[in-house]
């Protein structure tokens, strides 16, 4: 399966980022449409160590198809971004600077971000003046709870190209692989340019 492979060789370049330590953070792509088929990271993998093995194929309710071991926690998550959002991959993070921002700005309800010249690596931004709002979402363990708060978020902010899980981390998707990779680096690069920011102003 090419698509593990290439998210394999993604989730270790942000393990020696520091955005997904341990085994945390999970990866998937799109592999089918018609039916829909998903190729998705297994849980409590080390993400340092990522292999194409450790890529699991499921279906569209998350029922395992093929590869052995549990598909992740989130995988709720990525299926409905993927239906919402028409993805072709999803990727979540857990960076230390999410996990700050998104507890400092959770009474707000999400975090805008504009003015910097990076926002143009998002998809459909042509300006730094472009003003990104993350939305903030409380962190349930239930994770039909979980997705259900992601879907309605979702279906708010038709323009956003993430959201935060509060204290837990980053979701960002794209039309492939290569633009949610994209997306991951615009981002955190953004977080701990607002977090490093405030440090830095206080
Ligand atoms: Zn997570």
């Amino acid at each position: 399966m090419e698509a593990a492979t290439e998210i394999a060789e993604v989730g270790r370049g942000f393990y020696h980022r520091g955005w997904v330590l341990g085994t945390s953070g999970n990866f998937s792509a799109v592999v089918s449409d018609e039916p829909l088929r998903l190729a998705i990271t297994s849980s409590s993998v080390d993400k340092g160590r990522l292999a194409a093995e450790h890529i699991l194929q499921i279906d569209g309710s998350g029922n395992v198809l093929e590869g052995s071991g549990r598909p992740s926690a989130e995988t709720l998550l990525h299926l409905a971004v993927v239906r919402l959002r028409d993805a072709g991959a999803v990727l979540h993070t857990h960076s230390v600077w999410s996990n700050i921002l998104s507890d400092a700005h959770a009474s707000e309800g999400g975090l805008a971000i504009e003015g910097f010249e990076m926002l143009k690596g998002l998809e459909g931004v042509s300006t730094h003046e472009h003003r990104e709002w993350l939305p903030i979402i409380e962190n349930w363990q239930d994770m039909v709870r979980l997705a259900g708060a992601v879907e309605e978020v979702l279906a708010r902010h038709q323009e956003a190209h993430g959201f935060l899980l509060r204290r837990h981390g980053l979701y960002t998707w794209g039309k492939d692989i290569a633009e949610a990779k994209r997306h991951v680096e615009i981002l955190e690069f953004l977080l701990e340019v607002r977090g490093r920011t405030h440090v830095a102003l206080r």
